[in-house]
């Protein structure tokens, strides 16, 4: 029989993941990108004689493919997509094509913001008492997990675009953990299909599978008031009593599955800030819905420290608390990080605009902020918004010079926070590349 021929557009993690996946299932195999390969995956693609381009997409090798597999990184718009599109090639994400390859219980974590902390801090419960991978958007693809160690059970953080490459995709567990306006230059400018998107995460669920969701979320709840949905539904809320589910009850969240109830004190939680209950609440009701041992999920909150570039706290200089939010990369983000400052703060904010809208941020920088640091190659947009608000608001466009501001500035007991609430392409490679920066510069100070 004439072999199958799987095309895969990009030769990242999760291409190049796909691609030995492919293999092993018997695929021909064609990795192709616009780009450049890096070395280490061109090594891996040589090594197992898979063929392979950089720079260029070869049409008469790619429209001759029974299946393509989409890096989430490329957009639906551009003409090879488009081909493929209308030659009614099947155009998929690594996540729909891996996922036939394993009986593995999937649990899918998505929403705009706090799905890698979800997902790690998810991973981190389960993985004391099951045998449990973390994969998707985080860490080793997928698709080579499968192949290498074939876990029980996997964690997988989903962004929206993997999801629009999906058909069959059924996670037995959902997470959503919010859904705020971004990606919208993916999705035509319209909010709208960028929701719709998100809630693909539950599209092929049933009954016995579970969706659980923030009900304190506007955008979710007029979704779910609006549309039918299989999946059994579990809510967490911090303002109101859920019945089946997740809320918080003083300082204690308490989740209840079918009448078995776990409380936990939130003082024992490692993160900090309201948006961190949201994720705890969410993670552990998957460990519960998983029949871990309430124990275990109590001190595995006590323990999880976070993940970098989330405010992760640096360094303490003449008691100034520097902290590493490069991963705000939207004003939601920075809400939250705004939110959890419990004293005055220096900021540094800036890069590059999606279209922001900063209202939500008035009434944290009128009450927290001291002084603003603009970070960015174009900064009027953020003058235009705060220069009224602080009495010190600086330009720069070099990290060293933003944190050596911020520490003239900063007094005892005070916070310098970078939280840019933008994407980091004016400046940096990405947002680690800016929060490694960021780190370098305070431990040089
Ligand atoms: P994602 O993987 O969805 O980008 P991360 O966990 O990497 O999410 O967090 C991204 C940013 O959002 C960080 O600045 C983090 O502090 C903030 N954040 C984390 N969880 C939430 C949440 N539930 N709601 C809003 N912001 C959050």
């Amino acid at each position: 029989m004439k072999k199958q021929r799987l095309v895969i557009l990009g030769g990242g993690e999760s291409g190049v993941g796909t691609a030995l996946l492919g293999v092993a299932k018997g695929y021909e195999v064609f990795v192709s990108d616009k780009g450049m390969i890096k070395e280490k995956y061109k090594e891996v693609l040589r090594h197992h004689e898979i063929e392979w381009e950089e720079e260029q997409h070869t049409a008469a090798k790619i429209l001759n493919a029974d299946v393509v597999m989409k890096s989430p990184g490329i957009p639906d718009s551009v003409a090879l997509v488009q081909q493929l599109i209308k030659k009614e090639i099947p155009v998929i994400s690594e996540i729909e094509f891996a996922s036939k390859y394993t009986n593995a219980t999937l649990i899918g974590v998505t929403g705009s913001n706090g799905k890698t902390t979800t997902a790690s801090l998810t991973h981190h419960i389960l993985k004391q008492e099951l045998n449990v991978g973390l994969a998707g958007n985080i860490g080793d693809s997928f698709a080579k997990q499968i192949l290498d160690f074939d876990f029980e059970n996997y964690v997988l953080e989903i962004s929206s675009f993997q999801l629009d490459g999906i058909v069959d995709f059924k996670p037995k567990i959902a997470v959503l953990t919010n859904i705020t306006p971004d990606h919208l230059d993916r999705y035509e400018y319209k909010f709208e299909n960028y929701i719709n998107s998100k809630f693909r995460i539950a599209l092929n669920q049933t009954k016995d599978d579970y969706l659980i969701y923030d009900a304190d979320d506007e955008v979710i709840k007029k979704w779910l008031d609006e549309n039918d949905i299989q999946s059994t539904l579990l809510p967490f809320s911090l303002v109101k009593t859920i019945e089946n589910g997740a809320y918080l009850d003083k300082k204690n969240i308490k989740i209840t599955i079918n009448n078995d109830q776990i409380i936990m004190p939130t003082n024992d939680l490692a993160l900090e800030g309201k948006h961190n209950i949201k994720n705890a609440m969410a993670a552990s009701t998957v460990a519960h819905l998983l029949k871990i041992r309430k124990q275990t999920i109590r001190e595995s909150l006590e323990n999880f420290h976070g993940v970098e570039h989330r405010l992760e706290q640096v360094l303490k200089i003449n008691k100034v608390q520097y902290i590493n939010d490069s991963k705000a990369t939207n004003v939601n983000a920075t809400y939250y990080a705004l939110e959890s400052m419990d004293a005055p703060t220096v900021w540094i904010v800036g890069g590059t605009d999606k279209g922001n809208e900063y209202t939500e941020l008035f009434p944290f920088v009128n009450e927290k902020v001291k002084a603003i640091i603009c970070l960015g190659v174009d900064n009027d947009k953020l003058l235009e918004n705060f220069g009224n608000m602080v009495d010190i608001i600086v330009e720069t466009q070099f990290m060293s010079e933003a944190v050596k501001i911020a520490y003239r500035i900063a007094e005892a007991g005070d916070n310098v926070l970078l939280s840019p609430a933008c994407a980091s392409f004016d400046l940096f490679e990405n947002y680690e590349d800016r929060g490694r920066q960021f780190k370098d510069a305070v431990r040089n100070l």
